[in-house]
């Protein structure tokens, strides 16, 4: 289950097609804080093996990402990376319906990211 030594070989080489780096899932992440405005209010990313979940904040700006995220397809991540970030932006943790209309209505509007270099055979919806 361990995926260290298959990290260190593979990391950089993108073998996965939808597979990303540590610094890209960063990257994905204040592309998205930028987005949904509260770049300025996230302090810290952390990337660690967790068991429960895939992603927890604090309301003081603190994201942890499962370090597993990395290798999941770019539409997981985007999902996980954007739940979090909401609820940083309302400042609360509960999934309020105000919450999940943010939620859905970034998810939407999902082209431009700098980083989805190639578009996506399914990327336009029907
Ligand atoms: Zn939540």
């Amino acid at each position: 289950m361990k995926r260290a030594l298959h990290e260190s070989i593979e990391q950089d080489d993108m073998c996965l097609p939808e597979a990303v780096s540590r610094d890209l899932l960063v990257a994905e992440v204040h592309a998205w804080a930028r987005r949904i405005g509260v770049e300025d209010r996230l302090r810290e990313i952390h990337i660690r093996p967790m068991k429960r979940k895939w992603a927890s904040i604090s309301t003081r700006g603190r994201l942890t990402l499962n370090a597993e995220l990395s290798s999941q397809p770019a539409e997981m991540r985007r999902e996980v990376i954007v739940h979090e970030l909401v609820h940083l932006k309302l400042n609360h943790g509960a999934h309020t319906k105000l919450f999940r209309t943010l939620v859905k209505a970034y998810l939407a509007q999902r082209a431009g990211l700098a980083i989805d270099k190639a578009p996506s055979p399914r990327q336009s919806p029907s």
